[in-house]
């Protein structure tokens, strides 16, 4: 397909190894903020049941029967709403496949996560773009314009935003819902928001689509579990779509166990926002950079005009601190920094002085 063979080769980041093994450094020795994964890991639990796994020979539940159930009970939605994937990723792309014909339109929000373009593209989709405003609220009113009037199937909304950690408000995300359109609220991060998933709304909203994690908040991204609330009306499109064994018996069983322990999930929650606070004050007084405050576990930083936000990068991980850089829609460089643990912020900064 066309739109296949002209597209680039998108690597969402480089392994850890194949960075220790560059710099000749112990892969502990690496400080790794790049991908937004939670650096505690999952509860002891999972360790166990993992170590004890049964049923490897055996092709994983295709319904995620118990995980779902599980999860139904915590949500506040009914199981039938849920669907379980290979990560959010999966559901994004089961999403676009279900929802779009070639030549049907979406509105994505730049700068956001990249893969609602991506999947939209590769089903033949156009993307209307409707950039954020410099301080990366939503463009409101030109969102509801260009939905009125370009008849898109789909509005993508992630919330908080990645790269910069914005919220959208009840307010505005109520405006949305009102008019003729699937709105994919796409709510990987709100664990660290402090603010209360929509997911509930899916019950009220028959065109509202919820997204969440195990990969974030969880600390299970290596195992690759996410899930979707869907309306009635598209969740039986879905399970048409999905492939039957999407998420392994180690994956499902992880979750599982994850879920028994909700202490373990709020201290590692916990531990994280106060991080993040902790280390958005101290990059606050970098001098070439600016924060932007975030309801994440990651912060956005503006670099200095005149200082390349690559050539940052490129410093930071020749002494062994991944992070990421992006030069946005209005040319300016950012960085974007997943909160890590006190050490691991600790060693940016001292790399960040010596830069300075
Ligand atoms: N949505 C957003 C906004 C993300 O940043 C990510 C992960 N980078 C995902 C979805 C995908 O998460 P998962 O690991 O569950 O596929």
């Amino acid at each position: 397909r066309s739109n296949i063979r002209n597209m680039s080769i998108f690597k969402a980041t480089q392994p850890i190894e194949v960075l220790s093994r560059r710099l000749g450094k112990k892969v502990s020795d690496i400080v790794k903020l790049d991908a937004n994964e939670n650096p505690y890991g999952p509860p002891p639990e999972v360790a166990v049941v993992l170590g004890t796994l049964q049923f490897a020979n055996i092709y994983p539940d295709p319904d995620s029967g118990y995980l779902r159930a599980a999860l139904a009970e915590i949500l506040g939605v009914g199981s039938e709403y849920l669907v379980v994937g290979s990560g959010a990723d999966e559901l994004i792309r089961l999403i676009m496949s279900v929802m779009l014909d070639p030549g049907d339109k979406i509105v994505d929000c730049p700068p956001t996560f990249p893969r609602y373009e991506i999947e939209a593209a590769l089903v033949g989709a156009t993307v209307i773009k409707v950039p954020r405003m410099v301080d990366f609220s939503l463009n409101m009113p030109q969102v509801i314009e260009v939905t009125k009037k370009e008849r898109p199937k789909c509005v993508f909304i992630t919330c908080p935003n990645n790269p910069d950690g914005s919220m959208i408000s009840d307010e505005d995300l109520s405006k949305l819902l009102n008019l003729p359109v699937m709105v994919v609220l796409d709510e990987a991060y709100i664990a660290f928001s402090g603010f209360k998933s929509r997911i509930s709304w899916v019950k009220r909203y028959d065109n509202l689509i919820v997204l969440q994690t195990f990969s974030k908040s969880c600390g299970l991204a290596g195992l690759r579990v996410g899930y979707g609330a869907f309306p009635l009306s598209i969740v039986r499109y879905i399970w048409c779509a999905k492939l039957p064994y999407n998420v392994s018996v180690a994956a499902q069983a992880a979750a599982l166990a994850t879920l028994q322990n909700p202490i373990y999930v709020e201290d590692m929650r916990r531990s994280i926002v106060q991080e993040r606070e902790r280390m958005f004050g101290l990059l606050n007084e970098i001098p070439f950079l600016k924060p932007f405050p975030s309801y994440t576990n990651f912060i956005l930083c503006e670099v200095s005009p005149g200082l390349e936000a690559k050539k940052l990068q490129e410093e930071l991980e020749k002494m062994g601190v991944m992070i990421r850089h992006f030069n946005l829609s209005d040319l300016r460089g950012y960085l974007r920094i997943t909160v890590g643990k006190p050490r691991d912020t600790n060693i940016l900064l001292d790399c960040l002085r010596i830069l300075h």
